[in-house]
């Protein structure tokens, strides 16, 4: 069972895109240490509670703390130097850049390509030292070492998914949010991936993460999220999900 100590605890958070509103959550809580699942069908709303939770859109209304801190408001750096980063899938202009240059844009705990000029301008300060360290310990723990100096567009699917987390690292975070982690991974990888992510957890950190395979989801979540056309249908252990009639026949077409 999960014990309730939430590290994030959100109220009515609401986005609308036009007409259309894209998350509409009344309250969602992910609880310390676990791995928590957001899954739901295409569009029901999970990238967007992603990019508003962690600072990277605007909300319209709702507020959320973190570790008991409100972060509502906060752009998305201070989020991460609050200790919640989400992971970006690496830009045009990342995959330019080496993979080692990738691991200390993340250290910013910002990763656009308006960053990556002025940070890399920088990159010689004093905090490089500390951060050049810590990449390289990252990159040995997922296996990028040896391609620390390629550009990071030379990676396969798998080893850029490793980089994104990595890179989201960086930051040494309490909570990381992965969306679609093993999105085009090979099996072999996908494997690994999930071993990271559970070791992880299982050294205290949070993960959220939104994933479609029903195998991977309920085999490594603690606690299962169902999003739905914005809003919050179900949530419950992975057997809760796996016995819940109305979310089997509506959202997992199983
Ligand atoms: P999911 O990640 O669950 O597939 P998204 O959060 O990406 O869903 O999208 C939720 C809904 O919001 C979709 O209908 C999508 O088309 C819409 N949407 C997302 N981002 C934007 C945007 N920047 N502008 C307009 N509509 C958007
Ligand atoms: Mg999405």
């Amino acid at each position: 069972s999960v014990k309730s100590d939430p590290i994030l605890v959100a109220d009515r958070v609401r986005r609308s895109f036009g007409g259309l509103t894209a998350v509409d959550v009344r309250r969602l809580e992910v609880q310390r240490g676990t791995i928590t699942a957001l899954i739901g069908p295409n569009g029901a709303g999970k990238s967007t509670l992603f990019n508003l939770l962690t600072g990277f859109d605007r909300v319209d209304q709702g507020d959320w703390t973190f570790q008991g801190s409100k972060i509502n408001g906060k752009p998305g750096h201070k989020v991460a130097r609050a200790g919640m980063v989400r992971t970006f899938q690496l830009t045009k202009a990342l995959t330019r850049m080496s993979v080692l240059d990738n691991m200390l844009l993340g250290a910013q705990g910002q990763f656009g390509e308006r960053m990556a000029g002025s940070f890399l301008r920088n990159v010689w300060g004093r905090q490089e030292r500390a951060n050049t360290v810590r990449a390289l310990e990252l990159l040995e723990r997922f296996k990028l070492i040896d391609k620390r100096e390629d550009m990071a567009g030379s990676l396969s699917g798998g080893q850029r998914k490793l980089l994104e987390m990595a890179r989201a690292l960086m930051t040494d975070p309490a909570m990381i949010m992965l969306d679609e982690p093993m999105a085009g991974v090979n099996p072999a990888l996908v494997q690994s991936l999930l071993g990271h992510i559970t070791s992880l957890r299982d050294e205290g950190k949070t993960v959220l993460f939104v994933e479609h395979d029903m195998d991977v989801i309920m085999g490594i979540s603690d606690w299962i999220v169902v999003l739905a056309q914005g809003q919050v249908i179900a949530e419950g252990t992975p057997s809760d999900i796996r016995s819940n009639k109305q979310v089997i026949d509506a959202y997992l077409g199983a």
